[in-house]
């Protein structure tokens, strides 16, 4: 007898975050402040009304309502997957064929490309210049020299920040042959006016994904949405594994979407305390050499250095945990507090180097 692992997953190790426990957490774009006393009552609610033997209702239509109402768009235009996550995985294996080529651009979210290595499709790759930015024309040369079945990148993008204006996206549209799939998961922190979300209709090749993981604070739920025509909607609907959304998440997820006020603010105070954190890092900057931080769409800031390994190090040592990339730190906002004891390890870091 003998069983061996195929060659894609035979190498392929487990994702692990950092689980050591830090007093500041700045390392996975999530949202800094937990469920508030009215949240927390708000899941009380929630769970009270969850049918704990029934299986969860396959299509969300409670919350895709509540979340098409916040968003100003029409429900039948959304699909809910267990995380963005699932439905990047469900996307990849389901609308491209055996041999089609993914097109995604470098850096930017890694599991892009992961996915299409377990689903054995060609990835190949639009190289971002120093600036960090998307040139829309060489991207649309690359997808038609390529003849791409699909392209996929984060607008803004995790981890570079950076953001590409809506007349580009809009031109790579009608431009490519391409399924063009635009993941948002950022979108709340940069301007809607160069979201898609409300164009799907316009478009036979659009997907939008957002998630409730980043401005509206609950990656614990584990909700992702997809945002299409109603052609590719029922695609997704019907490639997805039936209860792909549980009870809990559902009920809970169509109650926070609800809070628009709150969520609002929330988002605005997180902006402003990003640019605080990208003000304070641009000041070391002026009086540091090889320490660069990107302007940012997002919650949080980019930075390239030669020294992140170590600067990472001492951060860790002090209870403090960003994300190192090789040449590049990235560090998501927190509280005012957090962003200032962080400033200030750094400063002492770079003094003492
Ligand atoms: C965080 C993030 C997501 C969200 O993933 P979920 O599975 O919904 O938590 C998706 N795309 C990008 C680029 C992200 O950074």
């Amino acid at each position: 007898m003998s069983y061996e692992l195929n060659d894609k997953i035979k190498n392929l190790v487990p994702y692990e975050p950092n689980c050591g426990k830090y007093n500041i957490r700045l390392d996975a774009n999530e949202c800094t402040f937990g469920y508030d006393n009215e949240l927390l009552n708000m899941v009380n609610a929630a769970i009270n009304s969850v049918e704990f033997n029934r299986y969860p209702d396959p299509v969300c239509k409670t919350l895709r309502k509540s979340f098409a109402d916040f968003y100003g768009i029409d429900y039948k235009n959304v699909t809910v997957g267990n995380g963005s996550d699932e439905l990047i995985s469900i996307l990849q294996s389901a609308f491209m064929k055996k041999g089609d080529k993914l097109l995604v651009c470098t850096p930017d979210f890694s599991m892009y490309e992961f996915y299409s290595s377990i689903s054995e499709n060609p990835c190949v790759k639009y190289h971002k210049d120093e600036s960090l930015n998307i040139d829309v024309d060489m991207l649309i040369k690359k997808a038609n020299d390529e003849k791409a079945s699909m392209i996929l990148f984060s607008n803004p993008c995790n981890p570079t920040g950076q953001g590409l204006p809506k007349c580009d996206a809009v031109r790579l549209l009608n431009s490519v042959d391409s399924l063009v799939i635009l993941d948002e998961a950022y979108m709340d922190f940069w301007d809607d006016k160069n979201s898609l979300i409300k164009d799907v209709n316009c478009y036979d090749n659009l997907v939008v994904l957002r998630t409730a993981s980043k401005a509206v604070g609950s990656a614990a739920l584990r909700l992702g949405f997809a945002v299409a025509n109603k052609t590719i909607s029922r695609a997704i609907s019907a490639v997805k594994s039936p209860y792909n959304v549980n009870s809990i998440s559902q009920a809970i997820g169509t109650r926070i979407y609800e809070k628009r006020e709150y969520l609002l603010n929330r988002t605005k105070y997180i902006v402003e305390n990003t640019k605080v954190l990208y003000n304070e890092l641009l000041k070391i900057s002026a009086e540091t050499d090889d320490f660069k931080p990107y302007p940012t769409k997002t919650n949080f800031v980019f930075i390239k250095t030669s020294f992140g390994k170590e600067l990472w190090e001492y951060l860790k040592s002090q209870s403090i945990i960003i994300r190192y990339m090789g040449e590049y730190l990235r560090i998501t906002t927190g509280t005012a507090e957090e962003i200032a004891a962080t400033i200030s390890a750094i400063k002492k870091f770079i003094s003492e180097r």
